[in-house]
């Protein structure tokens, strides 16, 4: 079993598939937005357990003690919030401190519909079920500011595979599936409140990691906290969101770009030069067109 995880329980597609007492670590869970049912086999007891993903509060789950005829070591949850691009899993809570300790293996979610298509070749996506047309018209609007920016553009044509992007309501991430699918997910819901959080600074950050193959080699500098993998997803962000007029960020926390470094980009440039050589030889074709953007904060102007 993967990832060093005890398993005590697995989860059961409905119906259960013939050798359903054994894991499957592949089965699909469909979603159709609402109150889906997912069987477990092997559930902990009442009260101690929940179907999820690994953020708590992502997933509600109502676990039903309910013993079935035909099935007499399956329970079921009944969950709500569940998003195609989640993984599942069984959570067992642990007392003192509280915490939630995976012990089933994960099983992907997906949406009986096809993801929508966007104006974008590469891209495809997945609206928020609960408001399909609001939602679709905020990313269609994102992804039509990044296709007419430099940068942006720059970003898009340097992808080399379909993005299946799921449009979020909490958060923004990028991840690669075992199988290589590149999932994103975009926050259509964020106000732009926070330097980066526009929703086409987020798709921006989130397909610059998507292109970089999460590459993971930048280096904290100066108090420039990069957590390995955000420097160019941020730096270059922050040359875009300056030719749109937008308050420019720190790093990968939720800071404004200090006052010294947002006056002198060359100090930037100073500070972080090893990580804006290891960002030129990430993506060299936008590294070398963000060097000729100017009149805007960009420290890659010294770049070459
Ligand atoms: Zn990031």
């Amino acid at each position: 079993m993967a990832e060093g995880i005890i398993s005590m329980a697995h989860l059961v597609s409905m119906p259960p598939p013939p050798n359903y007492q054994v894991p499957q670590t592949t089965f699909k869970a469909d979603s159709s937005g609402r109150n889906d049912k997912i069987f477990v086999w092997g559930a902990p007891p009442a009260g101690t357990w929940r179907v999820g993903t690994d953020i708590a509060s992502e997933v509600k789950s109502i676990p039903i003690d309910w013993m079935f005829k035909e099935y007499a070591d399956l329970t079921y949850a009944e969950l709500q919030g569940v998003r195609p691009g989640m993984r599942l899993a069984v959570f067992i809570s642990r007392p003192m401190p509280v915490q939630w300790q995976r012990v089933s293996p994960y099983v992907d979610v997906v949406s009986d519909k096809a993801s929508t298509q966007s104006k974008y070749k590469r891209i495809s996506y997945y609206p928020l079920s609960d408001q399909p047309t609001i939602s679709s018209e905020k990313f269609e609007k994102a992804l039509e500011l990044l296709s007419s920016n430099l940068i942006g553009q720059a970003v898009l044509d340097a992808l080399r595979d379909d993005v299946i992007v799921r449009l979020d309501d909490s958060s923004a991430s990028a991840e690669r599936t075992t199988s290589g699918e590149k999932r994103i997910w975009v926050n259509v819901q964020s106000d732009g409140f926070r330097p980066g959080f526009g929703v086409d600074e987020l798709l921006l950050h989130e397909l610059i990691h998507v292109v970089e193959n999460w590459y993971d080699g930048y280096e904290d500098r100066y108090n420039f906290q990069w957590d390995k993998t955000d420097f160019l997803t941020v730096t270059a962000t922050n040359v875009y969101s300056c030719m749109r007029g937008r308050a420019l960020r720190k790093d990968h926390g939720y800071l404004p770009l200090p006052n010294p470094h947002f006056k002198d980009p060359k100090l930037h440039w100073t500070e972080q030069r090893p990580n804006y050589v290891k960002a030129g030889r990430s993506i060299p074709s936008l590294v070398r067109i963000m060097s000729r953007i100017r009149n805007v904060w960009n420290p890659f102007i010294y770049w070459g």
